[in-house]
């Protein structure tokens, strides 16, 4: 079983593993609201690097279409990126996020002109039940995609 992983910024536990064993990585919330985590270069990563975050990550247009899916979101939501990538995150995906405290939220993050982030908390309607996560939402720099790190809230 591969080890725990610990939020090496707040001590928040981000992935269950075998007792004893620990290793660092970053919780959602630090990594959006830091600036710790790379979003400047998400453009770039590769799925296979996308898959090893240790939270769920989604990337959507401007419009809401989901560009990329990664694995750990796979897990929480329950659904398979080949199913998601290149519909609507807001109208077909994940419609309980329809609403001012989620896509209103993301929507601000249009309004500025450089790099806006913010952090919300949310209850995710997802195929297996309610979940309660933490959203870090940034927008990359002068570009038409934000990227959306989800964790959920133990
Ligand atoms: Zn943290």
């Amino acid at each position: 079983m591969a080890p725990s992983v610990v939020c090496a910024w707040c001590g928040r536990r981000v992935r269950e593993g075998s007792p004893g064993a620990v290793s660092h990585g970053i919780c959602a919330s630090c990594a959006g609201e830091s600036g710790q985590f790379p979003v400047e270069s998400l453009g770039a990563a590769t799925p296979a690097m996308l898959d090893r975050l240790p939270f769920g990550l989604i990337r959507v247009s401007r419009e809401g279409t989901i560009l990329a899916y990664n694995a750990a979101e796979e897990t929480l939501s329950g659904r398979r990126r080949a199913d998601v990538v290149g519909r609507n995150f807001f109208r077909e995906i994940a419609p309980c996020t329809a609403v001012a405290a989620f896509e209103g939220e993301v929507a601000k993050l249009w309004g500025s002109d450089s790099g806006g982030r913010t952090t919300f908390a949310f209850v995710f309607e997802f195929p297996g039940g309610r979940v309660l996560v933490t959203i870090a939402a940034a927008r990359d720099p002068g570009g038409d995609v934000a990227t959306l790190l989800v964790q959920a809230t133990p």
